[in-house]
C-alpha cells in the first residue's frame, strides 16, 4: 500500500479523530523522497504499520472530591512504538484530552524520541481530568487513583510516562509513590522525578532551553545570532517561562506569554527577576493579567500575542494554537523564524503559509526534544543509579539538539527540500526520525 493509499486509508478510518489524522498526513507528505530511496519500506508496509498503535489501553479512574463526592474521568495509555526502546512519552491531564489528541502525540513522540537518537519508543497518555481550580489533596487523590490503573501497563523497561501539559513534578511525585507503593520497585518508571529522589538535574528546563538551542542552532545556519532579537513566546507554563529564561540569558528580548485567558505584552522584555515572578505565579495558579500591577506592561483579554511587532515567534502552549491568520499576522508582523516549544501548534494551513513565506520554522518534534531527550538521560542516571551534575546535562543537552539541527538540516538538502539556503526542517526532521524507525522495523522483519 503507497503512501497516499495509507493516508486515504487513515482518512477514512479515522475520520472522527482530526488530530492525530493531521499529524500523519504531516509526516507522509515529507516521506515521500525517503520512501521512493527504498522499497523495502513499501514492501514491509512501514508506513501502513506506524500509523496503527502497538495498542491503546483504556481505563476508567474513580476518584473522591474534598466533598466525598465519586468523580468518574476517562484514562489512556497509546503504546505507540518501541522499535527503538521502551515506550516513552508524557502524560497529559486536560479537559480536551481524547483518543484522538493522545494519538496524534503518541505518533509525534515516535520520531521525535528517534530523532534524540537515545533509546526510546513512543508513547503517550492522559486524562481528561481538568485540573484547573483542584485543591492539592484533589489532585493527589486523582494522580494516585490514575496510577493504580496505568500501573498494569508501565515499567521502567516497558514504557515510561513523563509530565506534559497539566502534569509537573508534584503529579509525577504522586504517581511515582503509587506505583512504588503497588509494585515495590524503585525506578525510572517515570521521569519528571523530583531532584533527590530519583530526577535528573535540568530536566524541568530541558524543554523550554532545548528549544531555544535548537533556536540558535537555526540562527547559526543563516549566518545570525539571538542577541537583541524580539521574542513573541505564546503559553506560560514550563516550557514557555524555561523559553524565555534561556532566551533572556542569551541575550534575546521576550516581550509576550501568554495563557488561556489572554497575552501579556512586556515591552521592555522579560528580565530573571519578571520570569521568577511568573513562574511563582503560576506555579499557584493565579492570573497572568496581575503582572501588570507589579511590572507594568499591557494585559490583552482573550488575545493571542502574534499581533505584535517581532523576529522570533515560538508558539509554546497547545496544538493548534497558531492558524492560518496567525501566520499571516506573523509575517506581516516581521517574523522570520517560527520554533514550536509546544507539540504540533501549527495548523496545517498555518505551516504552508509560514513555508510559502520562507520563514524559517521548526516542527515541535525537533525543537521540543531536549524535555524528552533529558528524560532518556533520567532513565539512564537511574539505571546506574548515579548522577550527573547539571551543567553535564546542559552539555548534552546543547549537542543532542544540535545534532538533531544538523542531522534534520542534512536530510532536507539530501533529499531536495533545501531551497538556496531555505532549509525545510519539517522535512528534514520526519525524514530523519522516519528513517531510525523504519530500519528498525525491516530488521526485525514483520513483528512489530
Ligand atoms: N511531554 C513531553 C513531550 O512532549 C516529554 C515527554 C517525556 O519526557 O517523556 O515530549
Amino acid at each position: 500500500m503507497s503512501i497516499s493509499q495509507t493516508i486515504e486509508k487513515v482518512e477514512a478510518r479515522y475520520a472522527h479523530q482530526p488530530e492525530f489524522v493531521q499529524a500523519v498526513k504531516e509526516v507522509a507528505i515529507t516521506i515521500a523522497p525517503l520512501y521512493d530511496a527504498h522499497p523495502e519500506y513499501n514492501t514491509l508496509k512501514v508506513f501502513e504499520r506506524l500509523v496503527e498503535p502497538d495498542r491503546i489501553m483504556a481505563f476508567r479512574i474513580n476518584w473522591e472530591n474534598d466533598k466525598g463526592e465519586v468523580q468518574v474521568n476517562r484514562g489512556w495509555r497509546v503504546q505507540f512504538s518501541n522499535a527503538l526502546g521502551p515506550y516513552k512519552g508524557g502524560v497529559r491531564f486536560h479537559p480536551t484530552v481524547n483518543q484522538s489528541v493522545l494519538k496524534f502525540l503518541g505518533f509525534e513522540q515516535i520520531f521525535k524520541n528517534a530523532l534524540t537518537g537515545l533509546p526510546m519508543g513512543g508513547g503517550k497518555g492522559g486524562s481528561d481530568f481538568d485540573p484547573k481550580g483542584k485543591t492539592d489533596s484533589e489532585i493527589r487523590r486523582f494522580c494516585y487513583a490514575f496510577m493504580r490503573e496505568l500501573h498494569h501497563y508501565v515499567n521502567k523497561d516497558i514504557d515510561v510516562p513523563a509530565g506534559d501539559i497539566g502534569v509537573g513534578g508534584r503529579e509525577v511525585s504522586y504517581m511515582f509513590a503509587m506505583y512504588k507503593n503497588l509494585t515495590h520497585e524503585y525506578g525510572g518508571v517515570l521521569t519528571g522525578k523530583g531532584v533527590g529522589f530519583g530526577g535528573s538535574l535540568m530536566r524541568t528546563e530541558a524543554t523550554g532551553y532545548g528549544a531555544v538551542y535548537f533556536l540558535e542552532n537555526m540562527l547559526a545556519a543563516q549566518n545570525d545570532d539571538i542577541i537583541g532579537k524580539t521574542v513573541l513566546i505564546s503559553g506560560a507554563g514550563n516550557v514557555s517561562l524555561h523559553a524565555a529564561e534561556k532566551v533572556h540569558m542569551l541575550g534575546g528580548v521576550v516581550v509576550t506569554v501568554s495563557d488561556s485567558q489572554g497575552t501579556l505584552y512586556d515591552a521592555a522584555g522579560l528580565n530573571q527577576e519578571k520570569i521568577d515572578w511568573l513562574k511563582a505565579q503560576k506555579a499557584k495558579s493565579k492570573p497572568l493579567a496581575e503582572y501588570v500591577d507589579v511590572y507594568g506592561g499591557e494585559w490583552f483579554a482573550k488575545q493571542k500575542p502574534w499581533q505584535f511587532k517581532g523576529d522570533i515567534a515560538m508558539p509554546s502552549a497547545t496544538q493548534n494554537e497558531v492558524t492560518e491568520a496567525d501566520a499571516k499576522l506573523m509575517v506581516d508582523n516581521g517574523i522570520t523564524y517560527v520554533v514550536e516549544g509546544a507539540n504540533m501548534p501549527l495548523t496545517a494551513e498555518a505551516i504552508d503559509y509560514i513555508h510559502l513565506h520562507r520563514v524559517h520554522y521548526a516542527p515541535g518534534k525537533a525543537a521540543n526534544a531536549g524535555g524528552v531527550a533529558v528524560s532518556a538521560l533520567e532513565m539512564s542516571q537511574n539505571s546506574v543509579r548515579q548522577y550527573k551534575t547539571f551543567e553535564q546535562i546542559d552539555l548534552r543537552l546543547k549537542n543532542i539538539m544540535k545534532n538533531i539541527h544538523d542531522s534534520a538540516a542534512a536530510a532536507s538538502e539530501q533529499y531536495g527540500q533545501t531551497d538556496n539556503g531555505y532549509i525545510n526542517y519539517m522535512a528534514g526532521a520526519n525524514i530523519v526520525g522516519f528513517k531510525r524507525v523504519a530500519d528498525a522495523l525491516v530488521a526485525y522483519g514483520i513483528l512489530n
